[in-house]
């Protein structure tokens, strides 16, 4: 048996889209990750908008959009017991119930996200433990990182944006061998929010293109964004 790599995909997937299905279908890939999870974000502590639809609904719709994925696993696990929002704690009881000898985890994000990571809970600890894999989102541009990262995590970055599949396939074997690596990627990731699907949605505009299909008729069955 080889090495387990568990990918571990935080949200709020308000709704989830055809943008977080691509990054997963492409990091899964080139990663070769064995599994991931979809950590469905119980009371994301950076997210100021108050109206999140109910979390029933966006585990509802995660569900849906991986039942056809062997390898896509919907997740509570922050709404299990001594569970928080925070990623450092939620990374720690996932990576309790993985031996190190036998497993690796990979946390994976938006682009966007690392402009932020500094203001996360324990961000040096959690940037220092675990490996990343963050993935460049259109429109945002994190090719400045030393400037958002805390000072110990900046050695560990390795940019693989600009190199083609086989260069970063043969990177990735290298550095793995290291550990905790802050992997950045490009992933041709489309340009869709979340935002905008809830926008498109309200305004009863077609979206059906931005999210997966039964995600699509979840939503336009129980009107979850409202619309005509
Ligand atoms: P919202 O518009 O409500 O802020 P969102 O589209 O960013 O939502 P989230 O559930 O907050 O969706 O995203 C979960 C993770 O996926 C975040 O790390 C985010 O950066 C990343 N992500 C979402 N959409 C994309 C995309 N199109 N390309 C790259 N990363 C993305």
């Amino acid at each position: 048996m080889g090495i387990f790599r568990l990918g571990v995909f935080g949200g709020t997937f308000d709704p989830i889209h055809s943008g977080h299905m691509h990054i997963a279908r492409s990091v899964q890939k080139n990663f070769s990750l064995s599994k991931i999870l979809f950590v469905v974000a119980a009371d994301p502590p950076h997210k100021t908008r108050k109206n999140l639809i109910a979390l029933a609904h966006r585990y509802a719709m995660v569900s849906l959009a991986t039942s056809e994925e062997p390898l896509f696993v919907p997740s509570l696990i922050e709404l299990e017991s001594h569970a928080s929002s925070y990623s450092v704690d939620t990374m720690r009881k996932i990576s309790r119930s993985i031996r190190p000898s036998k497993g690796e985890i990979y946390f994976i994000a938006g682009g966007d996200s690392l402009l932020e990571v500094n203001s996360w809970k324990e961000s040096e600890k959690l940037l220092t433990s675990y490996n990343f894999i963050f993935v460049r989102r259109p429109g945002s541009d994190a090719c400045n990182y030393e400037n958002f990262l805390p000072e110990k995590a900046v050695p560990r970055v390795r940019d693989l944006t600009g190199l083609g599949r086989n260069a970063i396939r043969r990177k990735i074997e290298d550095e793995r061998l290291k550990k905790n690596r802050l992997f950045i990627v490009d992933a041709d990731a489309p340009d869709i929010s979340a935002t905008r699907i809830r926008n498109l949605a309200s305004a009863g505009k077609n979206f059906r293109s931005l999210v997966p299909k039964p995600v699509y008729s979840y939503i336009q069955k129980l009107r979850l964004y409202g619309g005509s």
